[in-house]
């Protein structure tokens, strides 16, 4: 660091970091400038160059590094994780083990996902020719996570773009930046080179980047997401966009009841409701409805919600912050004022934002608990006559993120799944999609633009396409084409055009061809 540096980050603005469970203070990080950030993408644009050029499989060696020290150091992230979230152990514990995993899928995989296509000519014309599409890293990538999984959001997007040769600048949630930090240090410690850059901030810091960087990837809510596009759009720049939802689960009447009612309240409540994929609404075909509802019911009431340190004592922490605890607790005051049912949890509880496994029964499609994304423990549950009101209703929304199907008829499952209006559709489960990286996740309507992972388009969507022809038989003095312009040379090359254009000399129309070539007055 020079002087001028030392003074500079001496008067840096600071955020402080909570524990939402208790409410302490765990850390406090720099509210990075505008000008921090524009500093930090231009160096990253110095190193860029040699990491594209090392390769796929030189930079493979470097996120095996990565996905190793992630292996090794599991537990001190999940404590870090911990900290900064207050969620079970279970919970904390994922974010690394499955960060690892998709690191491992994309380092392995990026050289055949970046490999050259050669695809063939479109016509004999274009056979003198051996055509290539080369995918050409955007040089620097800006990644803007949200706080539901401060480890494995960033890992999601940011190992793809490392992978495709991109530098990435990282702007982590501002509630949840310490995770983010220990994933630099781990890229730091391996010896990687300085193509990552972390800069923690709030929005401001997030607007920076989007003024900065080359391609936006942006996971967080559709409000933020629309100001991010018009922002792309004005520098016109790429972006991909993962946005809220409100998924809808269909339990029909041929289901397995048991299995419905654990996966939902799996589904609903695992981390506390905040995951972009939770269950938020339940249709449920009348004749099982009254065992589903006694299922859900009772599996929700035995959740043990606290922090329990490095114990695996607990299944539901936490919200993230007070502002969540606001929005949950509004769904379910508006839904009891309007005539729903609490079966269980309904209110907060304990010292920190804490807020009880809640179903909700009585309710329907308008209520603000159906209607809007809650990202919190809460299942409002309805009945339903039939599969296709089930479908109706499900639609029935301005999201578009993911669903599931509960039937004892899977291929009854897969037809309805592609009657719904979702970015993926798990049949007898929840989250299987999220755990399927050769599986494009993308949310439709307002839940998003683009979609990240899908296999090969996960790396190359970070890439831009270069066509390079390079001639396959000897090159002449000229082309036919070339100037001068010459009538001979034009009727052969149009006549050749049309005629391989049209597939046969059908449509080669000498006689006009001719006549417009200056041949014939
Ligand atoms: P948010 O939109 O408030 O913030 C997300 C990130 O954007 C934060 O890092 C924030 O600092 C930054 N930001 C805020 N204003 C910005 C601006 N003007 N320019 C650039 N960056 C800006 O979202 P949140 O409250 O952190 O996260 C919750 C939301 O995220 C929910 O809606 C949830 O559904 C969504 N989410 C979606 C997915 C998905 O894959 N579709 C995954 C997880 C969470």
């Amino acid at each position: 660091m020079t002087d001028t540096e030392r003074v500079r980050a001496a008067e840096a603005a600071v955020i402080e970091v909570r524990n939402p469970g208790t409410g302490a203070i765990v850390g406090a990080v720099t509210d990075h400038t505008a000008d921090d950030v524009a500093a930090a993408v231009r160096e990253l644009r110095l190193f860029q160059p040699e990491w594209e050029a090392i390769g796929a499989d030189g930079r493979k060696q470097w996120l095996l590094k990565l996905q190793d020290w992630l292996l090794d150091n599991t537990e001190h992230l999940a404590d870090v994780l911990q900290s900064e979230t207050s969620k079970p152990r279970a919970d904390a514990l994922i974010d690394p083990t499955f960060g690892a995993d998709v690191t491992g899928y994309y380092a392995r995989r990026a050289a055949k996902f970046l490999a050259d296509d050669h695809p063939s000519p479109h016509s004999p014309l274009a056979r003198v020719k051996k055509l290539t599409t080369a995918y050409r890293p955007y040089p620097v990538v800006g990644v803007i996570t949200p706080w539901n999984f401060p480890l494995a959001m960033p890992i999601m997007d940011v190992i793809p773009a490392l992978a495709a040769g991109a530098a990435v600048v990282l702007k982590p949630s501002e509630v949840t930046p310490l995770s983010a930090l220990e994933l630099a240090r781990g890229w730091a410690e391996i010896g990687a080179p300085p193509v990552f850059a972390v800069l923690t901030g709030g929005g401001a810091t997030g607007a920076a980047v989007v003024d900065n960087a080359d391609y936006i990837q942006f996971t967080g809510s559709t409000a933020t997401g629309r100001r991010i596009a018009a922002a792309c759009v004005e520098r016109l720049v790429p972006y991909s966009l993962e946005l809220g939802g409100k998924d809808p689960a269909i339990v029909l009447a041929d289901a397995d009841i048991d299995r419905a009612a654990h996966g939902i309240a799996f589904g609903g409540m695992f981390n506390a409701g905040q995951v972009c994929i939770s269950v938020e609404r339940v249709y449920v075909e009348a004749p099982v409805y009254d065992e589903f509802v006694a299922k859900l019911t009772e599996n929700v009431k035995a959740l043990r919600q606290g922090i329990d340190g490095r114990g695996l004592n607990h299944d539901v922490g936490a919200l993230a912050n007070e502002n969540q605890v606001r929005i949950v607790q509004r769904h379910v005051d508006e839904a009891v004022a309007a005539g729903a049912r609490v079966l269980t949890g309904g209110k907060r509880t304990g010292e920190g934002t804490f807020f009880e496994p809640t179903v909700l029964v009585d309710v329907h499609q308008g209520m603000s608990c159906v209607a809007e994304e809650t990202f919190g423990p809460t299942l409002p549950v309805l009945r339903v006559a039939d599969e296709d009101e089930a479908v109706r209703l499900a639609n029935d929304s301005v999201y578009g993120l993911s669903a599931s199907v509960w039937t004892g008829d899977k291929d009854r499952g897969e037809r309805i799944a592609r009657r719904l209006n979702a970015g993926a559709v798990n049949i007898n489960d929840v989250f299987a999609n999220l755990f399927s990286y050769a599986l494009p996740m993308g949310g439709w309507g307002q839940s998003g633009v683009g979609a990240r992972w899908g296999g090969a388009s996960g790396v190359r969507k970070y890439c831009r396409q270069q066509a390079i022809t390079k001639p396959i038989l000897p090159t002449q003095r000229k082309e036919l084409f070339w100037y001068p312009v010459k009538p001979s040379n034009l009727l052969i090359a149009l006549g050749a055009m049309r005629a391989a254009g049209a597939r046969g000399l059908r449509r080669v129309d000498l006689p006009a061809l001719l006549k417009s070539t200056g041949h014939r007055g």
